[in-house]
């Protein structure tokens, strides 16, 4: 094996893999990235698939995208390509557009020197890239991206893989290697911390001690990151398939608390909180290996709802639950907009799953029936299902619907008279009902704390 992580290390050799000796066929690979290869190939630039790609298809499962790294400038790119476009800032990169599928083209990164332009390259004082548009050769560019098994080429010029880093090894052991010094690496860029999980758990690998063993202490770096970018790598995370093993891991290493404090605090507070949301995240996984749709706003109402539980618990020392509820939702989402953004279309129906949870269980008069007509209303029940399942509720108001939902009108009309004779009257207009406590019902017997808290109780208390 070549030499492993070159950490100034440019010029290596690569090792490299011929054409004979890997499994990696163009049939394998989208048509579309293949026409980017030769069309920059022709033009006399080098050109490479790399990333998730290569890696992916030497593992023998299929790629989500395809990302091509080249010699050519985004300028030069946009020029070869009629349907390119140049985005971002930090890091400029071309979007290469075929229909629905999208070619990302990176042209090679390289080391700045002493005297580089800041308008080009840029860190904080701290370490953290600020930008990084600086040019380099294509071993510049291997030792510049993050695990070692993210760094393997695919060249079109001969359909040989180059291995600048000891990713194939690394791919051989199934193990999760950083380029580079780690810590150095994560201050550059705190989401690779939350990369290593997500690679880890979707490829059923390994981190490396050296790689993982950091993270505990550097996870709070993550809140240098806008909210808006770790709102996206929150979806990535937990909409990938492996919600589960990543929100474990997730925990392990420190990060969920980096990403939503609240919640993480919450936690501890009540006996449900955790089978709950791993529930929340079991069935997205589920939802996502059967091809059915899931919605960021039921994860978002699920990951959440233990802190508003929590919140609500202790405003109802001062007001009636309903004001408290809403009161409690409102503190927990704008303490999470500081950590990770949830843009409109996704925190209006969240709040909606939400305030729902007060409507279920008052279902005399017409009221079920206007609540089954709300948009929401499926969610909102799956949400309550939820809830009995972890052992938030009592059972019963769930199953209750259940059969409501599939009736005829008349059947409906009985299920609600019923309602009505029976013994415990439900509903005048406060709330809470029979149909269960109020959110956060069922403390948990406090223990000892697990963790020492590093902020006071928090701020939506
Ligand atoms: P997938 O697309 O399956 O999620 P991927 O490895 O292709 O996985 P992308 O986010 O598409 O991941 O990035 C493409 C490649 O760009 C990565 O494989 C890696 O080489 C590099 N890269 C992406 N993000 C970073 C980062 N934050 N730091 C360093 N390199 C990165
Ligand atoms: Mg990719």
């Amino acid at each position: 094996m070549n030499t492993p992580s070159g950490q100034q290390g440019t010029h290596l050799t690569p090792h490299v893999l011929p054409r004979d000796e890997h499994p990696i066929s163009r049939r394998m690979l989208s048509e579309n990235a293949l026409k980017v290869l030769y069309r920059l190939d022709q033009a006399g630039f080098e050109a490479y698939l790399v990333g998730g790609c290569v890696r992916d298809s030497l593992l023998g499962s299929i790629p989500k995208d395809f990302d091509v790294a080249t010699s050519a400038t985004p300028e030069q790119v946009r020029q070869l390509f009629r349907n390119a476009r140049v985005i971002g800032r930090r890091f400029r990169i071309v979007h290469v557009r075929f229909g629905r599928e999208i070619i990302e083209v990176t042209t090679f990164r390289g080391t700045p020197g002493e005297d580089h332009d800041n308008s080009l390259a840029h860190q904080s004082d701290d370490g953290l890239l600020l930008r990084d548009n600086v040019w380099g050769s294509v071993d510049e560019d291997a030792i510049r991206r993050d695990f070692t098994v993210n760094a393997l080429y695919y060249s079109i010029s001969d359909f040989s893989i180059h291995d600048w880093t000891g990713g194939l090894e690394d791919l051989e052991a199934r193990r999760l290697r950083l380029i580079g010094d780690p810590e150095v690496r994560y201050r550059e860029d705190p989401v690779r911390m939350l990369r290593a999980v997500r690679f880890a758990a979707k490829l059923d690998f390994s981190i490396d001690a050296a790689t993982g063993d950091p993270i505990h202490e550097l996870a709070p770096l993550l809140l240098q990151i806008p909210p808006a970018r770790l709102f996206e790598e929150v979806l990535k995370l937990f909409l990938g398939g492996h919600a589960v093993t990543t929100w474990r891991q997730l925990q392990h290493y420190g990060l969920f608390a980096m990403l939503f404090p609240g919640a993480a605090e919450s936690l501890a507070e009540f006996d449900w909180a955790e089978p709950m949301i791993e529930r929340a995240l079991a069935n997205t996984d589920d939802r996502i290996r059967a091809d059915k749709p899931v919605t960021p706003a039921f994860l978002y109402a699920a990951l959440l709802w233990p802190a508003v539980a929590a919140s609500a618990r202790s405003l109802e020392a001062d007001m009636p639950p309903v004001p408290a509820l809403q009161q409690a939702t409102q503190q927990v989402v704008s303490r999470q907009l500081q950590h990770t953004a949830i843009p409109k279309r996704f925190s209006m129906p969240m709040r909606e799953i939400w305030d729902l949870q007060a409507r279920l269980p008052r279902r005399r008069g017409k009221r079920a029936f206007t609540t089954l007509q709300h948009p929401r209303f499926r969610a909102a029940y799956d949400f309550l299902l939820l809830r009995e399942t972890a052992g938030e509720l009592a059972p019963g108001l769930g199953e209750w619907w259940t059969r409501f939902q599939d009736l005829g009108d008349e059947a409906q009309r009985d299920m609600i008279q019923q309602l009505q004779q029976g013994p415990q009257e439900e509903d005048a207009d406060d709330f809470p009902e029979t149909g269960g406590p109020p959110p956060g019902g069922k403390p948990r017997r406090r223990r000892a704390p697990r963790r020492r808290r590093r902020t006071p109780p928090s701020d939506d208390s």
